[in-house]
């Protein structure tokens, strides 16, 4: 028996990186159902396995805990899930003030789905060559708002190839997701990191993306300095994530601190009296754009769950 990484997924072929760097082309034999979830595809990219060699295709018996793993519902209703991803190291959103905008909801949305997903993540603001001043201003309030909070903030050009080298020291030897709006830069990012990729730059790459919406193929890039870039077609995000309203604060970490301090220890925030988290958005201690954030996610409709 040998040991692997899946490195893509068909729905019915795994491609399994082997421990001695040999790739294997595997099927599943027999059933799975891990983590108790009912799922259309129990083994994706990031999965560590276990499998046989054996003459005609090599078969996968066993596979490893995950530490975590990202899913996709078939629909809203459908108690079916797709697992788009496992065991990912560190989630990054790359983040435009401008050329295009990217929103604070949008942003936080994003934390919070991986503060439920428990996947560290950073933000990457790009396109830092393009900005004017008041472009400026808006990126270091940004910056201000999120490393306060303890999220790390980079800035980067993609295009110009503006602190690339740092990037990669990052993303080196771990399983990375990048995220993002479409059109800021995540292919550019990419290529200047790893060139033989060649990934498609623009709108060719967006109506690509958009077309391949249903499917279940997704795939790690290897890079050659190592580790992986989680590229997963159709999903700009994270996917489709349950929280209950109840625990959402848990997904704000600055709210959940703050909140170990309200009267009520069911505290929403929202209209209960001696409510320290009202208090420190007041005073500016907790940003506002946040608090508005984290108010929107309760407040919305219950069947609209968060599709990132
Ligand atoms: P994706 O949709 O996130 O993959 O974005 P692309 O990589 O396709 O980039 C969208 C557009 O932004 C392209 O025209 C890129 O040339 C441009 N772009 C990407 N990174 C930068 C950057 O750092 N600075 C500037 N000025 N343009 C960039
Ligand atoms: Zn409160």
């Amino acid at each position: 028996m040998k040991q692997g990484l899946v490195i893509k997924s068909t729905g019915s072929w795994y491609t399994v990186k082997a421990e001695d760097g040999e790739i294997h082309n595997c099927r599943i034999k027999g059933r799975f159902r891990m983590d108790g979830i009912r799922t259309t595809n129990p083994i994706s990219v990031g999965d560590r396995v276990d499998f046989e060699v054996e003459n005609e295709a090599d078969v996968i018996v066993n596979i490893h805990e995950r530490k975590n793993y990202i899913i996709r519902k078939s629909s809203n209703l459908s108690k079916h899930s797709q697992i788009i991803a496992s065991n990912i190291d560190q989630a990054f959103l790359i983040v435009t003030v401008n050329y295009p905008l990217t929103t604070t909801t949008f942003i936080d949305r994003f934390l919070a789905a991986a503060e439920a997903y428990r996947i560290p993540v950073s933000l990457i603001f790009n396109k830092i060559d393009r900005y004017r001043p008041n472009d400026k201003d808006r990126l270091y309030d940004l910056r201000h708002t999120y490393s306060k909070i303890g999220y790390k903030c980079y800035e980067i050009s993609a295009k110009q190839g503006i602190h690339i080298e740092q990037m990669k020291e990052i993303l080196k030897g771990k399983i990375n997701l990048l995220s993002g709006h479409s059109g800021v830069g995540k292919s550019t990012l990419i290529n200047k990191i790893q060139p033989g990729l060649d990934l498609k730059t623009g709108e060719i790459s967006e109506a690509h993306a958009q077309g391949k919406h249903t499917t279940t193929f997704s795939e790690m890039f290897e890079l050659d300095f190592g580790g992986y870039i989680i590229d997963t077609p159709g999903i700009r995000g994270f996917g489709t994530i349950d929280m209950a309203k109840e625990e959402m604060s848990h997904f704000f970490p600055e709210i959940f601190k703050k909140s170990q301090q309200c009267q009520f220890n069911n505290c929403t925030h929202v209209h209960e009296p001696q409510c320290a988290v009202k208090a420190a958005v007041e005073i500016g201690e907790i940003c506002m754009s946040r608090y508005e954030s984290y108010l929107g996610m309760i407040m919305e409709d219950e069947d609209n769950k968060y599709r990132i």
